[in-house]
């Protein structure tokens, strides 16, 4: 099966800014857009992205997983970029309008459509590095994505980085771009020395967040995980664990976490950690590398709670058990 994120619906929604205003958004093919080389987004990164997902429920109806979420986080990211502010109706009416567009496409479970809303300062003008571009593009892309957990469910090995830092921090909690450049660096350095995943960044033994993925500890009946702060990226599927999380009866500690603390916990037999995210939901983490020595966390296959709560998070999405939280938007 193809990679995730290669294989496009030919079609996608794409408005753009100019001269303070929003055009109405138009259906056009997904292969190509048009760009002045000078564009404000190829030179200063002036870029943000969403990433979000629809559900085929047995009734064959499709429905789209917190996307008023995705879309205050897309509102927040352009304003901390500084680019042009986002009319949410309009970007809500574009990710419905694009999904209904290729409505008989969406993956039935445990596949889905990823939609990735994307919005880039277009103004050509090389000169602007220290000013905002005022003109930007906002189109959504569909990528329709089988099962992420097709060979198994492998439990992920995670280098700790105490010393270096994901991104600068004032850009933590903005889902753009130049962040995922900014941690290539040690994540390329971690798979080639250590044969790691992933890079769990902890500047200053602050156990924050992975590449592109909240960190979760799970110790028994709590989970402990980072309380928000701008400095890391603000998980849907974080936040939608952890409600799942407490409405099971279960502790939830959003607050610092050391990485002392965590290897202390990590060893124990009961304990679990995992990774959340909309790609692969909820990861286990098997394995952590502090300091060249590898720590197993608890039995280091992934533990019950993991999956319960992942397949909780499934459930809703998949309509096989209420949306209590009113999580889903349903497309007709
Ligand atoms: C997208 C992303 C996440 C996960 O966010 P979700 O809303 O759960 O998909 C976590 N960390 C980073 C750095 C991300 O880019």
């Amino acid at each position: 099966m193809a990679a995730f994120g290669t294989v496009f619906m030919p079609k996608m929604t794409l408005a753009t800014y100019e001269n303070e205003h929003w055009s109405p958004a138009r259906l056009v093919n997904s292969d190509a857009i048009q760009l002045h080389p000078g564009a404000h987004v190829l030179h200063y990164a002036s870029t943000c992205f969403e990433g979000l997902k629809a559900f085929k429920h047995s009734d064959d109806s499709i429905n789209i997983f917190r996307m008023d979420q995705n879309i205050e986080r897309m509102a927040q990211s352009s304003q901390l970029l500084s680019l042009p502010p986002i009319d949410k109706q309009l970007l809500k009416q574009m990710i419905i309008d694009v999904v209904r567009e290729h409505i008989h496409q969406v993956p039935a479970p445990p596949g889905s459509m990823y939609i990735r809303p994307t919005h880039i300062g277009t103004e050509p003008a090389i000169g602007k590095a220290a000013h905002p571009t005022n003109s930007s593009m906002l189109y959504i892309l569909l990528s329709p994505v089988g099962d992420y957990f097709s060979g198994g469910i492998k439990p992920l090995k995670l280098l700790i980085e105490e010393n270096g830092s994901r991104c600068a921090a004032h850009m933590g909690m903005i889902k753009s771009g130049g962040n995922y450049a900014s941690a290539l660096g040690p994540i390329l350095a971690a798979h080639s020395e250590y044969q790691a995943d992933q890079v769990l960044f902890c500047p200053d033994g602050d156990v924050q967040e992975t590449g592109a993925a909240n960190f979760l500890l799970i110790d028994g009946n709590e989970i402990i995980t980072k309380s928000l702060d701008s400095s890391f990226l603000h998980g849907i599927t974080r936040d939608s664990i952890l409600t799942l999380a407490r409405d099971s009866g279960m502790t939830v500690s959003e607050r610092e976490l050391s990485v002392d603390e965590l290897i202390e916990r990590a060893e124990k037999r009961e304990c679990e950690a995992a990774l959340s995210g909309t790609a692969a939901v909820l990861t286990p983490v098997g394995t952590l590398i502090r300091d060249g020595q590898q720590v197993t966390v608890g039995n280091g296959q992934g533990g019950p709670t993991t999956q319960r709560l992942r397949e909780s998070l499934n459930a809703i999405q998949w309509g096989e058990q209420a949306d209590s939280h009113n999580w889903l938007t349903r497309i007709d």
